[in-house]
């Protein structure tokens, strides 16, 4: 059997100012054809699943497109339809075929269309015919009817930190070879309950996403369930479909995956007030970590995660730092290309004068005026050790480290979420040796720092990845909705963290 495959990902946050276009995906990740093999063998990543899942089960994999771009602003139309076009072409090359798994993330928006991985299934749809066609995706993903429609098959991630991207690749390959044998005719329930959490609470190590993951796994072991997928969604695609989802599929058996994707709306609305968020505020954080014994502490800037399009040159932690004279720490990271720069120029040893991050926009602090030493620049890549994305390889761009009032902060040329510990080692930084770590991640740090963490905090900073959802003046998701509406949707008792 032949089975093609193709990637376009990128979490699309409407409000940033970074442009994605071609050059992002560049810049992250773009390869064509075989050098998917070439990246992606025997990494722990979906891309990793689909080839290891195809060797298992005897197939020949043909790749088309992959690419991925770091979470920033709408995708532009040039992008989306040279990279939708370069993935059909891939499909029309291929010759003869028996079926399609692609690796999508599910949040995607272009300046055409706002739901691209709605687009990309149909299109693909019309190509394949009546052959399988399978997808995975994020647990971020949201998910749409063009989606849910066009594709047999949607596997999304059970797990935020996302560490089973390579088994869901496996499972989407083996799902195929049932369709393909003729042993599985997919029957799906779709339903979204009217709920848009915030980063924070879909981290599925604890109450309430484990409980929903739990129960559709606990699900999966009736007889005619094939696989449940529970997605979080992601608010600031701020598309009507944005927010949770539930899909349920069956081996022909409609009527079992409504009521189990019913069931599964009706917990989560059930626990609807134990999605809402109550971060510390930065200061109080700061001031205990002054108090507090041994180390490290955990600090995690929510508010500027790059994972979710937020700029990641925010620098109302590290100023507060200064501001409080707290030293021995590490801060993952500062994107700022022009500071590293001045470094490079300076070189290492050197001591220098900067203004420092809050370049690209108002939300995210005002540039710092600092002055420090560079302690060592270096080409800023590394591979991951895991758990996430274990074997792949991670690029900040050339990258420095800088000691600013007794502290390392490590700035970047490109934007990387801080979730590997590799990250601060490839630096010269033994990250359990500091009495507190800074990263600019909502949850993807915790697969990671967790088991080194003395503690972690979720500090409430500003930016573009806040848990305060009420303020960012989201205008096409589907109203009402938790808890952005909670007085239209008659629970006037609660008070969500916006009411304070
Ligand atoms: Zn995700």
């Amino acid at each position: 059997m032949r089975i093609v495959t193709g990637t376009i990902s990128h979490e699309t946050n409407v409000l940033s100012n970074i442009k994605t276009d071609l050059e992002e995906f560049r810049r992250r990740r773009l390869l064509y054809g075989d050098e998917l093999f070439e990246r992606f063998d025997g990494t722990r990543t979906p891309a990793g699943g689909i080839i290891e899942g195809c060797k298992l089960n005897g197939f020949e994999l043909i790749p088309t497109v992959f690419a991925s771009a770091t979470p920033s602003g709408t995708v532009t139309a040039e992008a989306f339809d040279t990279l939708l076009g370069d993935i059909l072409d891939g499909v029309r090359d291929a010759g003869d075929y028996d079926a399609a798994v692609l690796h999508l993330h599910g949040a995607g928006v272009s300046e055409e269309y706002p739901d691209i991985e709605g687009k990309v299934l149909s299109e693909m749809r019309k190509l394949v015919g009546r052959k399988p066609l399978v997808a995975t995706f994020d647990l971020h993903a949201n998910y749409t009817r063009e989606m849910v429609e066009n594709a047999d098959l949607l596997i999304g991630y059970d797990t935020y930190p996302h560490v089973d991207g390579y088994e869901r690749g496996v499972e989407a390959v083996n799902l195929t070879r049932r369709m393909l044998e003729g042993t599985l005719k997919p029957s799906k329930a779709f339903t979204q309950p009217p709920m848009l959490p915030a980063l924070q609470v879909q981290f599925t190590g604890r109450h309430p996403m484990k409980r929903l993951i739990e129960e559709a796994h606990r699900m999966e072991e009736t007889p005619g369930v094939e696989t449940i997928t529970v997605a979080a969604g992601f608010p600031w695609s701020d598309i009507p479909e944005a927010g949770m989802s539930f899909i349920v599929t069956t081996d022909d058996d409609q009527k079992l995956a409504d009521s189990l994707a019913e069931e599964l709306h009706d917990l989560a609305w059930t626990m609807r007030r134990d999605f809402l968020v109550k971060p510390t505020p930065v200061r109080e954080a700061l001031r205990h970590v002054m108090k507090a014994e041994g180390g490290p502490l955990v600090l995690a800037d929510i508010g500027d995660n790059p994972g979710g399009g937020a700029p990641e040159d925010g620098t109302v932690v590290l100023g507060t730092i200064l501001e409080e004279g707290l030293k021995g720490g590490v801060v993952a990271v500062i994107w700022d290309p022009e500071a590293v720069e001045k470094a490079v120029q300076a070189g290492v040893g050197e001591t220098v004068q900067l203004s420092l991050g809050g370049h690209t926009d108002e939300m995210h602090g005002e540039p710092l005026s600092v002055t420090g030493r560079v302690k060592t620049v270096t080409d800023g890549k590394f591979v991951n050790e895991g758990p996430m994305g274990t074997g792949s390889e991670s690029d900040m761009g050339p990258t420095m480290v800088m000691e600013i009032g007794g502290n390392d902060v490590i700035v970047t040329t490109k934007r990387l979420q801080p979730l590997d510990l590799q990250l601060y080692r490839s630096q010269g930084i033994d990250p359990t040796g500091k009495r507190f770590i800074v990263v600019k991640s909502s949850v993807h740090y915790r697969a990671s720092h967790e088991p080194i963490a003395k503690e972690v905090i979720e500090l409430d900073t500003p930016g573009l990845t806040s848990p305060r959802l009420a303020g960012f003046g989201f205008k096409n998701i589907r109203r009402p909705i938790f808890p952005l509406d909670v007085e239209t949707l008659g629970i006037t008792e609660l008070k969500s963290m916006e009411d304070e």
